[in-house]
């Protein structure tokens, strides 16, 4: 029985009821099937009711589940962060500070970047600098820090003004210029924008290595975030990547930006760190960031009630295990190459199929007003369309934004990592049976 007094994101829609999941399909109880193309919110990253992860789940939860982190720590806790270090540190020692969403992990990402100036006694360094189309996260700092046109504007007036540069969008160029010639003008956008604010009250720039829900996977070319980093370090500001939708082996390698030659001070983990099993996430923050604040103040001024519990660390200790003894990010390579050839050649049946992008098992299809290049006229509510008829047809694909935030269609294809080859034929007859369907009623 649905119950009629919970509130769901569109209030008068009908949702379907699910029943139960299992590997990339997502029953409900009409019995319904569904191929979870996007992994839910990007999210479901191992594949629903993986035994290895609700065993570890009963296992924790039969010791402790719950302990404030203001009076103990746990083993489930401890190793996870030794774990998160050991796994993307590489040279660089993290320090993981556990809460419970993405949008909790920039935010506190934020504050502690905010922090860390302070102890150094640049109390001024305080705004965070940002991309338009980007999007890290709901409450009212991280969706500050957001380039998403249709998630702030009800809430501009709360909002910090922080968005200022644009986003690696080789697609729609706004300079009208193509990689490698243009020499990184975007990112060049990022200098101007420190100089014209003053780098005495910059903070840091945080960045999603690969542009999610504001952009269906937009990628950004070869030396970008080489050039972003280098521009930071020349004006001292932390860089922060928001690696929620694109940690831990989404997109073919373990973190996002790994497909560049830069890092982080501080990375944002959220989705992938529990796959769905439960909320958790992380604030990951290298040594030289937590030095002065732990011979400062000594306490990081954040934190909420769940935080570091050890019920959802243990989870997430099992899904890191899980995608190492299942060479999930190997995996995520090769077959998002597979999934992209396939994408492309459905490009060639569809005149309104702009652009296919991304990396791995994160792939982004941006639509376009058929034989053109014009953005999708947001009254056509193009995504809306794809979305619905599509999981009218037993496939789940998730809404992002494209084109300047407000016109524009895309979506983004992000199914587990754990779907066999023979499931991707399964996955792209079904986006295509959408397809013929949506053209058949083209607004
Ligand atoms: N950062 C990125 C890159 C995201 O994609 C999201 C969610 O989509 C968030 C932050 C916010 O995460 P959450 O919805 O778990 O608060």
């Amino acid at each position: 029985m649905v119950p009629t007094y919970l509130i769901k994101p569109h209030l008068q829609r009908h949702y379907p009821t699910v029943q139960y999941a299992k590997g990339i399909y997502v029953y409900d109880t009409n019995g319904k099937k569904y191929v979870d193309g996007c992994s839910g919110a990007v999210t479901a990253n191992l594949g629903h009711g993986v035994p290895e992860i609700i065993e570890a789940m009963k296992e924790q939860a039969n010791k402790v589940s719950f302990v404030y982190r203001s009076q103990f720590t746990s083993e489930a806790a401890e190793k996870l962060a030794e774990t998160l270090n050991e796994r993307i540190g590489g040279e660089t020692r993290y320090w993981t500070f556990l809460v419970n969403s993405g949008s909790e992990a920039t935010e506190t990402a934020m504050k502690i970047a905010i922090q860390y100036w302070q102890e150094k006694g640049k109390k001024g360094k305080n705004k965070i600098l940002s991309r338009w189309l980007s999007y890290h996260g709901i409450t009212l700092g991280a969706l500050s820090m957001s380039g998403h046109t249709a998630r702030r504007e009800r809430f501009v007036p709360l909002l910090e003004d922080f968005p200022n540069v644009p986003p690696p969008y080789c697609y729609r160029c706004p300079y009208q210029l193509t990689w490698p010639s243009c020499q990184w003008r975007c990112a060049d956008e990022l200098e101007e924008a420190i100089i014209r604010i003053g780098a005495e009250h910059i903070a840091a720039f945080i960045a999603e290595p690969i542009i999610g829900a504001a952009g269906a996977a937009l990628t950004p070319p070869e030396g970008y975030y080489e050039h972003i980093q280098a521009i930071c370090r020349r004006h001292e500001i932390l860089f922060i990547a928001d690696e929620v939708m694109t940690g831990l082996g989404r997109t073919g390698k373990m973190m996002g930006l790994d497909h560049w030659q830069a890092k982080a001070d501080i990375i944002a983990l959220g989705k992938g760190l529990g796959a769905g099993y439960t909320p958790i996430a992380a604030t990951l923050v290298s040594e030289h960031v937590i030095e002065p604040i732990r011979n400062g103040s000594g306490v990081v001024m954040s934190g909420h009630t769940l935080s570091a519990n050890p019920l959802s660390a243990a989870v997430a200790l099992a899904v890191l295990q899980y995608i190492d003894q299942h060479r999930l990010v190997q995996k995520a390579e090769e077959i998002g190459s597979d999934l992209f050839t396939k994408l492309c050649r459905l490009q060639q049946k569809f005149s309104w199929i702009g652009d296919i992008r991304g990396k791995g098992l994160m792939l982004g299809i941006e639509f376009t007003v058929p034989d053109t290049k014009t953005m999708m006229p947001n009254k056509w509510a193009f995504t809306d369309i794809v979305v619905t008829k599509a999981q009218e047809n037993g496939l789940l694909v998730y809404p992002s934004a494209a084109g300047n935030g407000k016109d524009g269609a895309a979506i983004i294809i992000a199914p587990p990592l754990t779907i066999e080859r023979a499931q991707l034929d399964e996955l792209v007859s079904l986006l295509e049976e959408a397809f013929h369907h949506i053209e058949k009623h083209f607004p």
